[in-house]
């Protein structure tokens, strides 16, 4: 049994000061990249399945999927994690697949386009909780609406995404504001607006402070030293990827995205899960372009699917090793969802929070 919970895993990556890439994967091909590059360097992983993966890859072909990595990789943990629910069924449909761990983001109504309100979020968020909770499976809410602190613009992106413009207080999570969610909420798992977007075109310019607010992860950690915290929309964008991309024949503009070095500073405060689907869609799509350039008469798309498989594998193995996640794997025994919930009833793993100063 190598499925593990969400909670779990991130408690162990705050035990020993790591953080856990979160992928995405809508086939087997990025599925597969991903296992490679973890048990090359023994890292534990979460695999994330947003709602349009759901609908391209299906329910069941995905749950039958990751039982078959279970199978075929049964060192390394594996958490299943539902990425941005929007609404109840959402994150209990996941469950019923074979999910150990959902988000529910309440900072957007079911629309997925809609900033909510801060009350909408909470009772949302923790309607959602105590359901997952009761089976052992964790939930990641989000406080705050990602979004361009350069532009003031929400970002669409595989559907999910604000629409129009947002205010500062919007766009950037409010610490104070964080506790509380916490508390009212029990999320294990929270993930906060402080600059970053979905999607590749994340800053017109190398991020500096006034772009990427590092500082409200720091301000956030210092309130809620026992809560897991999460980067969304946390793909560097590599320019060597965005060379290859263009040099076949893309046409990508020219984009920045969340520089490792800021996210490993993130590590050191309290973010444990990061968020990575851009980089793996761009790895994949620059092999796809060379391949097509490079060999104009290829028509097997395993000839293509192949090289961009080990780019991405390679690219997924690095952030293993630069998150400090390699090496982990082997010591993580995964607790079972029934003893979970059984911790949960309990009040074992009820949100800690710093002494008041
Ligand atoms: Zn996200």
């Amino acid at each position: 049994m190598s499925r593990i919970t969400l909670r779990q895993l991130l408690d162990h990556a705050a035990e020993h000061d790591y953080g856990v890439p979160a992928f995405n994967i809508n086939n087997i091909e990025q599925a597969l990249a991903i296992m490679e590059a973890a048990e090359a360097v023994d890292a534990p992983v979460i695999l994330q399945v947003s709602r349009g993966a759901r609908s391209y890859a299906r329910d069941i072909m995905l749950a039958k999927m990751i039982a078959a990595l279970e199978e075929l990789y049964p060192a390394i943990p594996i958490c299943v994690h539902q990425d941005h629910g929007n609404e109840d069924a959402t994150c209990l449909s996941a469950i019923q697949h074979g999910f150990t761990s959902v988000m529910m983001d309440g900072s957007l109504k079911a629309d997925a386009k809609t900033p909510a309100d801060y009350a909408y979020n909470v009772g949302i968020t923790a309607r959602v909780a105590a359901m997952a909770h009761a089976v052992g499976a964790s939930v990641e809410g989000e406080l705050g609406v990602l979004g361009s602190l350069e532009t003031g613009q929400g970002e669409q992106e595989d559907g999910h995404g604000a629409e129009g413009t947002l205010s500062h207080d919007q766009l950037l999570t409010d610490p104070d504001q964080a506790v509380d969610f916490v508390a009212l909420t029990k999320v294990d798992a929270l993930a906060i607006a402080m600059g970053t977007s979905h999607g590749a075109y994340k800053f017109s310019r190398k991020p500096d402070g006034d772009i990427l607010a590092m500082r409200v992860v720091e301000e956030i950690h210092r309130r809620l030293p026992g809560v897991h915290l999460v980067m969304h929309g946390s793909s560097s964008v590599p320019q060597e990827l965005q060379d290859l991309f263009n040099a076949h024949g893309g046409e990508m503009p020219q984009t920045w995205g969340v520089p490792v070095d800021e996210i490993v500073r993130g590590i050191r405060h309290g973010v444990r899960k990061v968020n990575i689907d851009t980089d793996c869609r761009l790895a994949m799509a620059a092999h796809f372009r060379k391949v097509a350039q490079d060999n104009r008469a290829e028509f097997d798309p395993r000839k293509f699917l192949k090289p961009a498989m080990d780019a991405m594998r390679d690219l997924c193995r690095d952030r293993f090793e630069r998150f400090g996640t390699a090496g982990h794997a082997c010591a993580i025994k995964p607790v079972p969802l029934s003893e979970m919930a059984r911790r949960y009833r309990a009040g074992a793993l009820d949100p800690h929070f710093a002494a008041a100063a």
